[in-house]
């Protein structure tokens, strides 16, 4: 029998509208005084990106330091580097990062190292929410999209088991964790933030608007999911995941040391 509170549908377009119901407004004036004492901890899952970390650092940290309401948030960044050869997988980066630090803080945010805030809302969630909307430049619909910068208190990320461990190279990890959050019942809050992004090369679809072959391994790999019921999620996450550390120490760019910045490097092979 599955453990899911409702089952999630097998069928790809019952599934998108049943995730379109899924979303509750912001709670922005509603918000008690604790909100503003809960320890927020900003995971950055990176490798390889080192001009996007030279701007993304200097701006958060003035985000933070000058925001009308933000800047009341006890905060700490992680900056989680996957230090092996192996394809890019941002979902385990993630999931070890937590590992590492988790118990440290009561919510997480999950946040893309190119998405810069303009205005956004960093405050703890009552549901999982998505923070950046505008500016971001993913051509999904916008009541499918969780990704980019994502905050999650600490009990709902261990109620979901964490991210999947094995979406490598590119995609549907962060598609993967809304099925995890109809599986349990969880509603997603859309907070429309406003990032500037920053540009790279994309790893899902080419110039030409072609899936990679990362991207069509990923998203075959939740489509086979979706046709086997997605009950895997209860093996593979939290509890089953695998990783080396290797050494954690405060982020130094260009000779500076940011105390507020921790640079942890893994290795998943
Ligand atoms: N990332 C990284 N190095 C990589 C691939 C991804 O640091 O080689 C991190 C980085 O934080 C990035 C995030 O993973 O913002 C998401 O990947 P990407 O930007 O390629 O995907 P997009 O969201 O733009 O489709
Ligand atoms: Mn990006």
């Amino acid at each position: 029998m599955s453990r899911n509170r409702f089952p999630v549908p097998l069928d790809h377009g019952e599934i998108n509208a049943l995730l379109a119901r899924q979303w509750v407004p912001p709670d922005t004036l509603a918000r008690p005084r604790e909100h503003w004492q809960r320890r927020l901890a900003i995971l950055v899952p990176y490798r390889d990106r080192e001009a996007h970390l030279r701007s993304f650092i200097p701006h958060l940290h003035d985000y933070f330091r000058i925001d009308k309401l933000d800047r009341h948030i006890p905060l700490h960044i992680h900056v989680v580097e996957q230090a092996d050869a192996l394809p890019f997988n941002r979902g385990r980066l993630i999931n070890a990062g937590f590992a590492l630090f988790g118990g440290d803080a009561d919510y997480l945010c999950l946040h893309d190292v190119d998405l810069l805030p303009l205005w956004s809302d960093y405050a703890f969630p009552l549901h999982p929410a998505r923070l950046c909307w505008y500016g971001s430049p993913n051509s999904q619909q916008k009541h499918l999209y969780i990704g980019g910068v994502t905050a999650i208190s600490c009990e709902h990320f261990r109620l979901l088991n964490g991210f999947s461990n094995d979406y490598w190279g590119w995609g549907y990890e962060d598609h993967d964790l809304r099925l995890r959050m109809l599986a349990v019942g969880l509603r997603a809050e859309a907070r429309d933030g406003a990032y500037r992004a920053l540009a790279h090369p994309h790893n899902g679809f080419g110039g030409d608007g072609q899936e990679t072959e990362a991207g069509r391994r990923n998203r075959e790999r939740i489509e086979a999911l979706h046709r086997d019921g997605f009950t895997a999620w209860h093996e593979d996450g939290l509890n089953s995941l695998a990783f080396r550390h290797l050494d954690s120490a405060p982020l130094e760019i260009d000779g500076r040391r940011w105390d507020q910045v921790t640079h942890h490097r893994v290795r998943f092979d």
